[in-house]
């Protein structure tokens, strides 16, 4: 099993990153997974949204650890900060705004500021080595999941009802939407819309690289509500040789570790144990975690994250 550390660069900097890679190799792990967007900042001052991933690429390397990239699709403070952007619609014609100052930043996927972004994360991934593999998060919209008691039972699932995406529904179903009761009245064709705008995303992206290995995560939901609250479909994914990540962040979402157990277990019904990559949140009692985990022989796990491990 390889054992892979998620590490939220601050700042990039060659000589701390390459303490703390040495760092982490030495504490056993063999790769590292970074976050590719810098961290909010307030004052844009010109830089790049993401940091230099060849650079980062070539450090690990250095240190002989494997490589993961992360990127969220449909959530970025950056974009937000784009003069034409507009926030996504809430039902009651009122915007999404960000729950709070440096956390989640919604994007419409029929915004077209949201391509543009794509084309850009798919041209920066041109210039790392195809053993560098791609960590996709934040594909289902707009479903702030770190938010969420993730008991989703009898709620409306979360949509955008911007004008992007009431012209381009307009068009699927080729009739006029203009109002979000009509979507109401279409809800079985909307659901089906949207899953179709989120998979071709995901088509983009897998179409476009060249034998990079492909992560898709998901939000800790049950496989079958996970089409219905974020449009998103992991058995689709599985199809093309992506594998799934969920976020089993038991300390997070106030959960116990019996909970990862379950759903791992719920997961392992409908794909193989090769196609799955845990993603565990460290605690004090990661020892119990490790000894379960690495019973069950997974090809890879990917741990959260190098700040609470060093605080271990
Ligand atoms: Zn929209």
């Amino acid at each position: 099993m390889s054992k892979h550390i998620r590490y939220n660069i601050q700042n990039f900097n060659k000589k701390d990153l390459q303490n703390t890679f040495k760092r982490i190799k030495r504490a056993g792990f063999s790769g590292v997974v970074i976050p590719a967007a810098r961290p909010f900042i307030s004052d844009l001052n010109g830089e790049c949204e993401f940091f230099p991933v060849d650079e980062l690429a070539y450090l690990a390397r250095e240190q002989d650890l494997d490589l993961t990239l992360e990127f969220n699709i449909f959530e970025s403070w950056y974009v937000w900060k784009h003069q034409n952007f507009s926030a996504p619609v809430k039902f009651n014609n009122s915007p999404y705004y960000p729950a709070q100052e440096k956390n989640y930043y919604p994007i419409c996927p029929n915004n077209p500021l949201a391509e543009k972004r794509i084309e850009r994360i798919l041209s920066l991934l041109e210039t790392v080595p195809e053993s560098v593999a791609l960590l996709i998060s934040e594909m289902g919209f707009p479903f702030n999941w770190m938010e969420n008691n993730l008991d989703i039972q009898n709620s409306h699932p979360p949509f955008c009802y911007c004008p992007f995406c009431l012209g381009e529904f307009s068009e699927y179903i080729d009739e006029l939407v203009t109002e979000p009761q009509q979507v109401e009245n279409n809800f079985r064709y909307w659901m089906d819309w949207r899953i179709n705008v989120i998979y071709k995303y995901f088509v983009d992206i897998f179409s476009n690289l060249i034998d990079n290995p492909l992560i898709i995560s998901i939000p800790p939901l049950s496989l079958i509500d996970l089409p219905f609250v974020t449009g998103q479909i992991p058995i689709a994914f599985l199809r093309e040789d992506a594998r799934i990540a969920p976020p089993l962040l038991h300390v997070s979402k106030n959960k116990n570790f019996r909970w990862v157990i379950d759903q791992l277990r719920h997961y392992e019904l409908e794909m193989d144990e090769n196609d799955l990559i845990p993603i565990l949140e460290l605690n004090s009692d990661k020892v119990d975690n490790l000894e379960f985990i690495e019973k069950r022989g997974y090809q890879d796990v990917i741990y959260d994250d190098w700040d609470k491990f060093l605080e271990l």
